[in-house]
């Protein structure tokens, strides 16, 4: 089975809140980069598939040229290859170009039989690209997925259950497919020491425009429909903080449970 995973490099986290918005806007984030959380259960997910049917993980990210660290923890993982969409050209993508261009390069790939996701990124984290990923190439697309069921690798057909509000949904869907994996999927695994020289040592190409077929009228702000004109923090809210006293647990208890109904909240 051979299988592509996208794989996003975001800022880390634990650093989010620092961040400037003007460092979003001009593509200078000062945080530490790391592997779009999401997008582990993703690699994961390849690993075990491949583990269980043979075949290859190729792993594939759209961002500048030196960001690199997706690709690189995804190889030091154990996907097999990685290859970078990068281009001045691609400045100002939105999502749905976002897509395209990931299609574009699975297409030039070619010989896939499933992509798998993460359910949206940390930052941008509006879970479209999947979903235009898969229109892009005019495949199955499924998503919020909780469960590999049963895969056939020779009626080329997949299993999954997917994981909603109120319950989960078996889905059976031909294949080359899309799918998007949430966290209850499955257990990331650390990448290893020789895993981590792999990807140190790795050879990633780079692929723009050309290498992808498209016109430079399709991708980044020329192609996009959305247009990032402002990007602010929330005002920050007024917290009143009121610490309960009392000479004991019960007194304690008593006056928050009396505070909270006087507030309304219970
Ligand atoms: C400098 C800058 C300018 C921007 N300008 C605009 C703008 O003008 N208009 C606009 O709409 N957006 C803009 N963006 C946002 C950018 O288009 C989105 O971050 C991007 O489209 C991905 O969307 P998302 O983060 O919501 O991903 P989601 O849809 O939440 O991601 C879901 C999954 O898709 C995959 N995926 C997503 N992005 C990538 C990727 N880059 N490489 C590989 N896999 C990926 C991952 O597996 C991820 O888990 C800008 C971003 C930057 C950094």
């Amino acid at each position: 089975m051979n299988i592509l995973v996208t794989v996003k490099q975001v800022p880390d986290t634990a650093e989010l809140p620092k961040i400037d918005p003007s460092e979003v806007v001009s593509g200078n984030i000062k945080a530490t980069q790391i592997l779009n959380p999401w997008d582990e259960y993703a690699v994961e997910e390849a690993l075990l598939l491949k583990e269980k049917f043979g075949g290859k993980v190729t792993a594939i990210s759209f961002g500048p040229a030196d960001a690199r660290e997706g690709v690189k923890r995804a190889i030091a993982m154990g996907a097999d290859a990685a290859v970078m969409l990068s281009d001045n050209a691609f400045n100002g993508s939105d999502a749905i170009v976002t897509g395209k261009l990931l299609a574009a390069a699975a297409k030039k790939l070619g010989d896939f039989d499933l992509i798998i996701t993460g359910r949206s990124a940390v930052d941008g984290d509006s879970s479209v690209v999947p979903v235009a990923l898969g229109r892009s190439l005019g495949l199955p697309m499924v998503t919020y997925v909780a469960k590999v069921r049963e895969v056939d690798p020779d009626g080329k057909t997949l299993t999954v259950e997917r994981l909603l509000e109120d319950g989960r949904e078996v889905v059976t869907m031909p294949l080359p497919a899309v799918i998007s994996v949430v966290k209850e999927i499955n257990e990331p695994r650390y990448p290893t020491f020789m895993g981590i020289r792999k990807a140190t040592r790795a050879k990633i190409p780079v692929w723009g425009t050309g290498d992808l077929g498209l016109d430079a009228s399709e991708v980044g702000e020329a192609g996009s429909t959305v247009k990032w004109t402002n990007l602010r923090k929330p005002p920050a809210r007024k917290v009143e903080c009121e610490i309960i006293e009392g000479e004991t647990v019960e007194e304690k208890a008593k006056t928050l449970v009396d505070r909270l109904i006087a507030e309304k909240v219970i």
